[in-house]
């Protein structure tokens, strides 16, 4: 059989397909186009197994997912030769059910960025349009499942990194809820925002890794203790009396006129399968990218500080005395957005400002957080685009933090909020480039999201187009 790349996992698993041969072609792909999208930091040759729920699909690891005995960097410098003893959870799990691990995936610097370009790696590139970024942080699993280099990947979201490169790569991605996946061998870069979760091809293949990797964990305090529902059954198509609520807050004069057409479309496509749309306002949403940029950094310079030198991946030569070998192993360690994160979060966090800042931006999440609540007293999910634009230019925002971290400004919320959300495909731009819609809802219904996602996929097309390499 040709083009076994191409297949989605539970296909391949219905088809009874040798693991041998789903290896020999992905391999074979991955020859072929990867050194025109860079989706890997690392390629290993998969091994081939063919036991479990999972028995030998191939799974791309996001490189601040700790793997036993693999080089895991953060895309850092400051990683660099870092192999850590034990595996994280969701890479237990994930063994435990036979998938095959074919390499880690390039990602902006500690999961710090929208565009994959902070990396030590080098950029990723998006597999619809090689000049553009294929989203970030998690840009290196988007493109390579995008590419079909891959047939499953893992990424990490802590303000869209999961979400926001899905949609710019025309894949599926979920963030699922805070605690429903175990952080546990996750590289933490906001401890109260960072979830793992699955980027695949389809909304089915969403709902059976989800069911592999969550669970509660003895090992991640934040983990919840309750059962993991058979998401499979969710895969109904069936969306009557849905009640979906679209929030005024995120169809926002000068938007992009091409996303805002495609999420409407989206939108009369669910009524029209029986929905009802209800009218939301989540007044608080203004605020969410300033409270993120202030909790994230904040939490981001405290997980950040364990990289001294002494413990992890680099260390300076030469350097005279301690207090010099850290100064000299941050700075030489730490590219320039990394460096901006740990200044801002200090700063936030520095006596006299925490008030002022983190206090507030805490007292503000709350607000965000209610208004989510509130709104799920009339609708069952809340519909919205991804990302206010389509890929963009390499380079284009490179060196405008501010622009950048805009384009975060829709998928923040659910991690401010800790709510399930995802990104499916909803479109193309007339520049051919994909265009996403996000579905969020109340925390621990990643069933209404899949019962929603599944629904809409199975009904359009979108998903079935694929990037000419
Ligand atoms: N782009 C956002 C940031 O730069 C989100 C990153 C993420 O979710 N890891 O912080």
């Amino acid at each position: 059989m040709e083009n076994l790349h191409t297949f989605t996992a539970h296909k391949l698993l219905e088809d009874k397909i040798d693991p041998a041969k789903i290896s020999a072609s992905v391999s074979e792909r991955i020859k072929a186009v990867e050194s025109k999208i860079r989706a890997f930091a690392k390629v290993n040759p998969p091994p081939v197994w063919n036991k479990g729920k999972l028995g030998g699909i191939p799974v791309l690891i996001k490189d601040n997912i700790c793997v036993k005995g693999e080089e895991t960097t953060c895309a850092s410098r400051i990683l660099a030769g870092f192999r850590p003893p034990y595996d994280a959870t969701v890479v237990r799990k994930l063994k435990e059910a036979g998938a095959a691990f074919i390499g880690k995936a390039n990602m902006d610097e500690f999961a710090f960025g929208s565009s994959c370009e902070t990396s030590c790696y080098g950029p990723t590139r998006n597999p619809w349009n090689l000049d553009r970024i294929p989203g970030g942080s998690s840009g290196g699993s988007a493109a390579a499942v995008a590419a079909d280099e891959t047939i499953l990947a893992i990424g990490s979201d802590t303000g869209g990194s999961i979400r926001q490169p899905a949609a710019l790569c025309g894949v599926v991605g979920l963030k699922p809820t805070y605690g429903r996946v175990s952080r546990y061998g996750l590289i933490a870069f906001a401890s109260s925002l960072d979830q793992i979760g699955p980027i695949t091809k389809d909304v089915e293949d969403a709902a059976l890794l989800l069911g592999v990797i969550a669970g509660y964990d003895e090992m991640d305090s934040t983990s919840v203790d309750m059962p993991v529902p058979d998401y499979k059954k969710s895969l109904v198509k069936d969306i009557k009396n849905l009640r979906v609520g679209v929030p005024k807050e995120y169809f926002v004069k000068g938007m992009d006129p091409e996303v805002e057409s495609s999420v409407r479309a989206a939108v009369s496509v669910l009524k029209g399968l029986g929905a009802k749309l209800v009218d939301i306002s989540l007044p608080h949403t203004e605020y969410a990218v300033a409270t993120y940029y202030i909790v994230g950094p904040a939490e981001a310079s405290s997980n950040l500080a364990r990289f001294d030198g002494v413990q992890y991946g680099l260390r300076t030569k030469d350097a005279k005395g301690i207090i010099n070998m850290y100064t000299r192993t941050r700075s030489e360690g730490f590219g320039s957005e990394a460096k901006r994160r740990i200044l801002l979060g200090t700063y936030c966090l520095s006596t006299g400002y925490y008030d002022a800042y983190y206090l507030k931006a805490q007292k503000v999440r709350t607000k965000i957080r209610e208004d989510f609540e509130k709104a799920f007293g009339s609708c069952d999910i809340i519909v919205t685009p991804t990302a206010p634009t389509p890929a963009f230019k390499i380079g284009e925002k490179a060196n405008d933090p501010l622009s950048m971290y805009l384009s975060d400004i829709f998928t923040i919320p659910a991690n401010l909020a800790g709510i399930p959300a995802i990104s499916i495909p909803c479109g193309l731009s007339k520049d051919g480039l994909p265009i996403g819609l996000q579905m969020m809802a109340k925390p621990f219904d990643e069933e209404v999201i899949f019962r929603a996602a599944f629904t809409f996929e199975q009904s359009t097309d979108h998903h079935t187009k694929r990037p000419k390499l």
